[in-house]
């Protein structure tokens, strides 16, 4: 039995192994241990208090998927919920559909009895989310700004490409060899509104298939989005390359991707036999592990493959 999760993971890492030797599913170990970070206050990048969107409103994106069958639930752009990741797995098992949306996630998280919560955010998060816009916006911009007939010209001033990102993935193996994956995210810092990354997209920010492994993705959500990044790992395996020359791969294809917005990527991964890994384009980022013969996790670096950074 195998926890590997992306490092903000350290939270909850212990109570998804919990969850495997008191014998729990995968599936129930992914959602033990994301829902830790969902409710971690000092995340800024996931759930609760994590970094709002252009207008100062949380929009939560988030998936899971079951590798013994291919079934998937995800909800994207969800509000006013701490536990996206829980809406998600509710979505696979209860309704015919993989992905609900903004109101109707909401909608759907009230009916299945999750708890609304009604301050998203914390006044000083309020306060940093005030503060970083008006370092580019003059004040009377920012006064209106839920009227800004322009709001897409301050994307790309506001948005710290390469600071105010992550996002939490967990992939698990349990006892009789399942293997589950999940993801959980607030997305960009300061996005526009409606902006969905790749954690609630399936075969983008996560995939997992019990017959060859899974990968889960944080970084540019965009990038995995039009590689298929998560799909295309498990693929590799399955065409039968290593994990490691998966892995590889899969990063060296973000090289192909032309255009303007190219910045960082980072993935883990497991495959069918528990081999584990984690790659970044960006030096020192760690990843962490735990497996059910060790007492607490490990910290590790992640293996480097550069990518051709290109911004604006
Ligand atoms: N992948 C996330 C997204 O694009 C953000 C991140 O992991 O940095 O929404």
């Amino acid at each position: 039995m195998i926890v590997v999760a992306s490092s903000n993971g350290n939270v909850g890492i212990q109570a998804s192994m919990d969850v495997l030797k008191s014998g729990g599913s995968a599936l129930d170990a992914v959602e033990a241990g994301i829902r830790l970070v969902e409710a971690n206050p000092d995340d800024h990048t996931v759930g609760y208090n994590g970094y709002p969107n252009l207008l100062g409103e949380l929009e939560l994106d988030a998936s899971i998927m079951d590798g013994s069958t291919l079934e998937t639930g995800a909800v994207a752009g969800m509000k006013d919920y701490v536990y996206s990741i829980s809406v998600a797995r509710k979505v696979m098992e209860t309704l015919p559909h993989v992905l609900l949306v903004g109101d109707g996630a909401e909608r759907f998280a009230a009916e299945m009895g999750f708890e609304i919560e009604p301050e998203m955010l914390t006044n000083e998060m309020k306060d940093f989310w005030e503060e970083r816009l008006k370092r580019d916006m003059p004040d009377d911009v920012f006064d209106n700004i839920k009227d800004q007939p322009d709001l897409s010209r301050w994307v790309t001033l506001a948005s710290d490409a390469e600071k105010a990102k992550s996002t939490v993935n967990f992939i698990v193996q349990d006892k009789d060899g399942n293997i589950a994956s999940g993801v959980s995210t607030s997305g960009w810092a300061w996005k526009y509104p409606g902006r969905v990354g790749d954690s609630p997209i399936i075969g983008a920010g996560n995939y997992a298939d019990n017959r060859y492994g899974a990968c889960a993705c944080t970084g540019m959500g965009e990038m995995a989005i039009r590689a298929s990044t998560s799909h295309s790992l498990v693929f590799y395996l399955k065409m039968g390359l290593s994990l490691h020359e998966a892995s590889t791969r899969t990063m060296q294809d973000l090289n192909d991707l032309q255009g303007r917005f190219i910045s960082g990527m980072n993935l883990v991964a497991l495959d069918q036999a528990g081999n584990h890994t984690g790659f970044t384009s960006q030096k020192g980022k760690t990843y962490i592990y735990q497996t059910d013969d060790m007492d607490t996790f490990v910290e590790t670096e992640r293996e480097f493959v550069a990518i051709k950074h290109r911004w604006g």
